[in-house]
């Protein structure tokens, strides 16, 4: 089999090379990234075919598409705060090139397609937990861009029989996601902080609460998705927990066995105030997952972000 990953000098993408290469019915792992936000770094030592470039440059994903039996499309312009300073390069990005990679599936045999969606598609619905059904109502130009990106692959699955599908990805966290640049996860720019010495930012009272999903977890049901060609409609990849930022850094201060102090910000427009996912639908097509839960997954967090700060020195 071989896969195509977009976006996979990325955090997830990264791990999910690692992941894919261990495979034994996976014979070939290529890459497409145009590094905007991903690193070479992340794709150290593993074998993978590397096509540097944009999705949205057709000759660049016409060779890294070519032949390919799957794709799993995470190349995306991500953050909420980013796409509202500049919405038309989120749309570009992760709408339009969501659309070219569909089309570079269709034109190779109607390869699988697995996409990255996010919760933000619930944005202002205040129902919970978070189902699938429930009407989207989106809160930013992100968020719009990540409608695009799974209806238009249901689009495709409903006017080409193209196999997909979208996962809504909650709060992803763990190694290889760094901090140090403007539109860091909060899990990153919390552990840079603690290890560093600083308060730990915090928009708004600290109570906004979110679904975290350790990257392994993650990792582990994209290639369980692309070895068995799952397809389904949007489903949340996430487990259904519910912790507050507050909560997140007691999690923290027990793992460094210390206490950590705190500057309070504005809250961000956009930002959506709680999220919790429904799992039915991801239990359905992958009954036996195992997630990693929060406090393993920080504390296998906390020992990357050691390391990667003494590289950085
Ligand atoms: P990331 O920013 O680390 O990875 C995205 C990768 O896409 C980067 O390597 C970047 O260089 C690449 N990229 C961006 N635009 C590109 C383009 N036009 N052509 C080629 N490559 C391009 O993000 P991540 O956390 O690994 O997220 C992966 C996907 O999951 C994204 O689609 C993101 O929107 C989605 N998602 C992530 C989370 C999360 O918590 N991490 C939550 C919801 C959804």
């Amino acid at each position: 089999m071989k896969i195509l990953i977009t976006g996979g000098a990325g955090f997830i993408g990264g791990n999910l090379c690692r992941r894919l290469l261990a495979e034994p019915a996976i014979t070939q792992v290529r890459v497409i990234d145009d590094l905007s936000g991903g690193t070479r770094d992340a794709l150290d030592g593993l074998n993978v075919e590397f096509h540097h470039g944009s999705i949205l440059d057709q000759d660049v994903l016409g060779a890294a598409g070519d032949g390919v039996d799957a794709i799993v499309h995470l190349a995306a312009l991500g953050s909420v705060p980013r796409s509202v300073s500049n919405p038309v390069a989120s749309h570009e990005a992760n709408a339009t090139g969501t659309l070219r990679v569909l089309e570079t599936a269709r034109a190779n045999g109607n390869a699988h397609v697995v996409l990255a969606s996010s919760s933000s598609v619930y944005g202002a619905n205040p129902t919970m937990p978070k189902a699938e059904h429930l009407q989207l109502m989106p809160m930013s130009p992100y968020a719009v861009s990540k409608v695009a990106t799974e209806q238009y692959a249901i689009a495709y699955a409903k006017c080409y029989d193209l196999p997909v599908l979208p996962f809504r990805f909650f709060n992803v966290f763990g190694p290889g996601q760094r901090p140090g640049h403007v539109y860091a996860a909060v899990v990153p720019v919390f552990l840079e902080a603690a290890l560093t010495g600083k308060p730990l930012p915090i928009n708004g009272d600290g109570l906004q609460s979110r679904d975290f999903t350790y990257v392994g977890t993650v990792v582990d049901t994209l290639t369980q998705a692309i070895l068995e060609r799952v397809t389904s409609g949007p489903t949340n990849l996430a487990f259904g927990t519910r912790t507050t930022l507050l909560e997140l850094v007691s999690v923290m201060e027990e793992i460094l066995g210390t206490t950590l102090s705190i500057e309070r910000r504005e809250p961000r427009p956009g930002d959506v105030r709680h999220s919790q996912a429904s799992n039915d639908e991801l239990r359905k097509h992958f009954p036996g997952v195992q997630p990693v839960d929060l406090r393993n997954g920080i504390d296998a967090t906390v020992r990357w972000m050691q390391e990667y700060l003494e590289v950085q020195g």
